[in-house]
């Protein structure tokens, strides 16, 4: 295990080694992160930010942003909550991963994103390793590959050997994060006739409806894309609801699929459900708002252990044989008794879900458990 000062030095000789490029590499301190860095390059108009909050079981892992923040601090924040979500994510799973993430400051459909995911990638490529990317919101699948034309260090990819686009596994994970709630409030995982409020019908929303109407369940959905609303009333007979008013819908499942921060002071007095469980990162705006779903006796599947479907997928590609996927998925359905167990554990201590997941994560990474024992394989080739 690299220690903090062999990391520190490891570092500084990688950036020295970059700013002799036409890169621009700022690092902004910020306590209890291994990273942050700023990288600007004139030529592409790349303005990102990488940040490696731990990788004490692991070389850090996490998806790429892009997105048009409006200002360099809300990128900064997004990044570093993001990584350090990464962080407790894959100590849960036991990925044998560390927690980073990236952004890039740029409008999705920005005329020059080619050029600018092709400096990213040699950007990532300095830090030779220490962080890996994969897709996020406003990144696809198609950007991955460009980024990876400069690197190895990419996961997500579209090869023989790789896993392709994580929403199906994250969905599947957190339609098995539903039924353990189901069970742990109700003594039974059946979905039959339950009713499950979606909030956000992207690339993971849309598959879990699917796999939630196979079951049983009647679905109340919101989105801002109306597209969206009207293929889910057509296909599942959902009930459509305004994106304002989703938070007062009387349910047995509200699910968080869309932005970050939605469960807070204003939104949780509002809330008519018994369980929170979906996939959106960050869904808490603060630590304490999970006491305040505890005080309301809902039950709350702790975001980064629910939505680690997508990590086990990505994770899964990076061994030595590739990517098999029976291997994720049986890997995706421990999510429902981790979360049995995370249930258990904050019963007995009193304590918030969220509190729990975050002491076991901790508890884990103190004690190097599931630190990573194989080095991994990128199978893509540079071109
Ligand atoms: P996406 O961008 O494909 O979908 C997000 C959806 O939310 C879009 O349909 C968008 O129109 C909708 N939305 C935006 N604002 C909304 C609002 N105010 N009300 C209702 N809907 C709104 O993203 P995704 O890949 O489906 O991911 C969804 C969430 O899950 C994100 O928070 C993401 O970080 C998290 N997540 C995704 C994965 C994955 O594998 N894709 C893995 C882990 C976590």
């Amino acid at each position: 295990m690299l220690q903090l000062l062999e990391k520190r030095e490891l570092f500084e000789k990688l950036l020295e080694k970059a700013n002799k490029t036409s890169f621009e590499y700022n690092k902004i301190p910020v306590s209890g992160y291994e990273l942050v860095l700023e990288i600007k390059e004139k030529k592409s108009g790349l303005h990102g930010i990488i940040a490696i909050h731990n990788t004490t079981l692991g070389f850090a892992l996490g998806g790429t942003r892009i997105q048009d923040y409006h200002s360099f601090e809300k990128a900064l924040e997004d990044v570093l909550r993001l990584s350090k979500g990464m962080t407790y994510k894959s100590a849960i799973a036991q990925t044998g991963l560390g927690g980073g993430k990236s952004v890039i400051l740029l409008d999705p459909n920005a005329p020059n994103k080619k050029e600018v995911l092709s400096a990213f990638g040699v950007a990532v490529d300095h830090l030779e390793g220490l962080y890996v990317c994969a897709e996020d919101m406003g990144c696809s699948t198609e950007d991955v590959a460009a980024i990876a034309e400069k690197t190895p260090y990419v996961t997500g990819l579209i090869h023989d050997k790789s896993s392709g686009n994580p929403s199906p596994f994250t969905a599947w994970g957190t339609f098995k994060g539903i039924q353990a709630c189901l069970f742990h409030k109700f003594r039974s995982s059946s979905l039959e006739g339950k009713k499950i409020a979606i909030q956000g019908l992207g690339s993971v929303g849309k598959v879990l409806c699917e796999y939630l109407f196979w079951h049983g369940a009647e679905l109340i959905v919101s989105d801002i894309n109306q597209d969206s609303i009207d293929e889910m009333v057509k296909k599942y007979g959902a009930t459509a609801v305004d994106a304002n008013d989703i938070y007062q819908v009387k349910c047995d499942v509200f699910c968080p699929c869309a932005m970050g921060g939605i469960l807070n002071e204003m939104t949780i007095p509002s809330l008519r459900c018994s369980i929170v469980a979906g996939a959106a990162n960050n869904q808490l705006y603060c630590n304490s708002n999970a006491d305040q779903l505890m005080k309301k006796g809902i039950l709350y599947a702790p975001d980064f252990v629910i939505n680690a479907g997508g990590l086990y997928n990505v994770a899964e590609e990076i061994s030595e044989e590739g990517y098999l996927p029976k291997i994720a998925r049986n890997k995706t359905d421990s999510i429902y008794n981790t979360l049995l167990d995370i249930f258990e554990i904050a019963e007995t201590n009193h304590q918030s879900t969220h509190q729990a997941s975050m002491e076991l994560a901790e508890y884990r990474i103190k004690y190097g458990i599931g630190l990573r024992e194989k080095a991994a394989c990128f199978h893509h080739k540079i071109k």
